[in-house]
Formats: C-alpha cells, structure tokens, sequence
C-alpha cells in the first residue's frame, strides 16, 4: 500500500494510541471504523517505549491493514531495546504484511538503559539495511527539549534524510510560525522532504498540560487564555479548542503544507468534527 496513493498535494492522517484501561480497550476497535470513515491516507498507531503494550500496537495496526484496508503506519521505538528485540518486531511487522515504520528514539525514563540503539538515527539506519521497510521520522518545529539549539536538531533531520527518511511527522505545536520556520530551513538545508504538521486539538485541560509537559511545546497566549477562560467549562473548551485546531489547520492548508496528521486523542467525533 502506498502512503500517498493519488499522490494527493496534501496528506491526512490520524494518529492512535493503545488504550489503556478497559473503557478505551472496548471502543478502539469500534472507533478505529470511524476514523476510517474520514478515509485517511494513514492511520498510525503508537507504540510504548521499551516495548510496553506491543501486543495491542499491533493488534490495532493489523485491524487497520486487513479490516479497514487502510494503510497502518507502525510507530517502533528503540530506546531500551537490544537488536535481538528489534528483529522480533520487524518480523512480527513483516508477518503482518505492515510496511510503513516511523522510527523514533522513544523517550528516556529513569532506569532505562540505552541499549544497541542510542538514537532514532541508529534505529533508521539498522531497518533500512537490514530490510526494505518504508521509513517516517519525527520532527520538532519548537526543536527536540534535549537539543542544545535548533541548528543542531536541523543537523539530526538531515542525518536522517541522508539516511534515506522521505517524510517526517512533526511533534505536536499551536504556532504556525514555529512549523513553517522549521520546513524553510530544513529546505534550505537541502531536505526535500514531506513534512507532515502534528495537530493536537486542546480539548482537556489536564491532557494538554502534560503534552505540553511532555514536548517541551509552547501554549501561545490565545490559548492560555482559552484555558483559564474555560478552565470550569469542559464543553466550551472543548469547542474552543477545537476552533483553535480548525483555524490552524486552515492557515496550514492555505500555505500549502504537505499533510496534517491529527493527534485525535482516540475520539473519532473529535477528528469528524475538525475533518
Ligand atoms: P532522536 O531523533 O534520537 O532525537 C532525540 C534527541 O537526540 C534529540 O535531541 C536529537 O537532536 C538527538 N540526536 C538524534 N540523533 C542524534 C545523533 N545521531 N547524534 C547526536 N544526537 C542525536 N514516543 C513513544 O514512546 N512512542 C510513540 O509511539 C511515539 N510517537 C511519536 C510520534 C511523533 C510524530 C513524534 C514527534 C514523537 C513521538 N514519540 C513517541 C516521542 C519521541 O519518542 C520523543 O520525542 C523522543 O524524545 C525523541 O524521539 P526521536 O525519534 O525524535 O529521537
């Protein structure tokens, strides 16, 4: 399957995630035909660092690829995990007829050893010699939070175009700018490639603060203000929020970005109501 069948100008897809209580476990697979029903050029599904719900990536990447004949994009982490382990999964991929991998690093959590992979560039580098896997990297328009500036990230982005990455997804961002300044340099810097735009709607005050937390992205003042607004009022922020994706959305569309990947949180009537 292609990742880009009608070579459309601007990509669409959906990221998923393995839930993790009961409640979300009992609506994936119901959601997972609603998000089809948008007709993504891919959904990907992510993957635990260090190997943590594996079984269930999986499970909801093979329930794309034969149930929903959508294309799966596999998200495969490296920290943490020795080659023999890495092996496992590309063959458990290969088995399952999955072809398209983004390949990051994963994040570092206090008592995980780096193991054979130190980066998400010596990860690219092992799958596209040993195999003939499709390869997606991750992007950072704000910069990587351990990059010691965004000259030296831009320098990992071009290892990793040089390594053969065609198509970068970006972290999730709510300024515009910060994305577009990123795609201008990376091509100035001879990187032609798609750069996919990571959209995450703020539609719950607490999950934002922790993504937030977690990528090191900065709320612009539009939005905090959104959030102090309707800190008591989950619906109205929720709509808010997801104004606040739309217009973004638009403004990417209208410069031509090359594809916008929906960060939907598992909510299909989220990304039905951006879509
Ligand atoms: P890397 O490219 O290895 O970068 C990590 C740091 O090392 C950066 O500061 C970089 O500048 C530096 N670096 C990279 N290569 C080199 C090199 N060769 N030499 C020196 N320094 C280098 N996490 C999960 O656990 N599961 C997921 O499913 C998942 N999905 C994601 C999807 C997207 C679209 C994005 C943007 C992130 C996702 N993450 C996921 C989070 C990701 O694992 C973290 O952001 C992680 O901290 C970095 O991953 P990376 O692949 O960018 O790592």
């Amino acid at each position: 399957m292609s990742l880009n069948p009608e070579n459309k100008n601007t990509l669409f897809s959906i990221e998923v995630f393995p839930p993790k209580d009961d409640v979300g476990l009992a609506a994936i697979f119901d959601n997972l035909p609603k998000f089809a029903a948008l007709n993504p050029d891919f959904i990907s599904v992510t993957y635990g660092a260090g190997g943590s719900n594996v079984g269930l990536s999986f499970e909801i990447s093979s329930f794309i690829q034969s149930k929903l004949n959508i294309t799966p994009v596999a998200h495969l982490t490296c920290a943490g995990n020795c080659r023999a382990e890495i092996d496992a999964v590309l063959k458990q991929l290969r088995e399952s007829r999955i072809t398209h991998i983004l390949a990051l690093r994963g994040d570092l959590k206090e008592g995980r050893e780096i193991s054979d992979f130190q980066h998400a560039t010596n990860l690219i580098e092992y799958i596209l010699e040993t195999s003939d896997f499709d390869i997606s990297a991750a992007c950072y328009p704000e910069g990587h939070p351990e990059s010691p500036d965004q000259d030296f990230d831009l320098s990992v982005l071009k290892m990793k175009y040089d390594l053969g990455v065609r198509r970068f997804i970006s972290q999730l961002f709510f300024d515009n700018e910060d994305f577009y300044r990123m795609v201008d340099k990376a091509e100035a810097k001879g990187i032609d490639a798609r750069f996919e735009a990571g959209i995450m709607p703020v539609t719950n005050a607490k999950q934002i603060l922790k993504m937030v937390g977690f990528s090191g992205a900065k709320l612009p003042s539009k939005l905090t203000k959104i959030l102090s607004r309707y800190e008591n009022n989950p619906v109205a922020l929720k709509q808010a929020g997801i104004n606040y994706a739309i217009e973004q959305i638009t403004d990417l569309l209208t410069s031509g970005v090359d594809g916008i990947h929906l960060y939907a949180m598992n909510s299909p009537l989220t990304a039905t109501t951006i879509f």
